[in-house]
């Protein structure tokens, strides 16, 4: 098997896997909260990274009859969702090409950076209250 190469996304909050950590989309890229799969909720991406795609499928969904491909976490293989390929019903074909992953397969992450940010703004708070001592009497 060869070397697997995984993108390391810099976005300040993103999803990743949650069986392997593996970074898999930018919280930007999402397009809709609303999906739901047989485990539950579910989340449509514009795009996701570190994955591989399984066999093509029609599958009968709620919304009607799709083609989709199950997605597979490229690090450890888990399932993580599917890829729309293809809708038969013409309202439906906003979907084509966009990816869902369901919530209980992927985690948030935040970055440290934003964290930091947060800190600094916490000591200007402390000078502000330091100042206003002198004007007790
Ligand atoms: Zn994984």
């Amino acid at each position: 098997m060869g070397r697997v190469f995984l993108v390391e996304l810099q976005s300040r909050s993103f999803y990743k896997c949650r069986f392997c950590h593996t970074h898999l989309a930018p919280s930007d890229n999402i397009l809709s909260w609303s999906f739901n799969c047989r485990r539950g909720r579910a989340y449509l991406f514009s795009d996701v990274v570190n994955i591989t795609l399984g066999h093509q499928e029609d599958k009968m969904m709620l919304s009607g009859l799709h083609t989709v491909e199950d997605i597979f976490c490229v690090c450890c293989g888990q399932i993580l969702g599917w890829k729309y390929v293809a809708a038969h019903d013409r309202n439906q074909k906003y979907k084509e090409g966009k990816f869902v992953l369901e919530s209980t397969a992927i985690l948030i992450h935040f970055s440290n950076r934003w964290r930091i940010a947060e800190a600094t703004e916490e000591l200007n708070l402390d000078a502000c209250a330091g100042s206003s001592d002198a004007d007790t009497p």
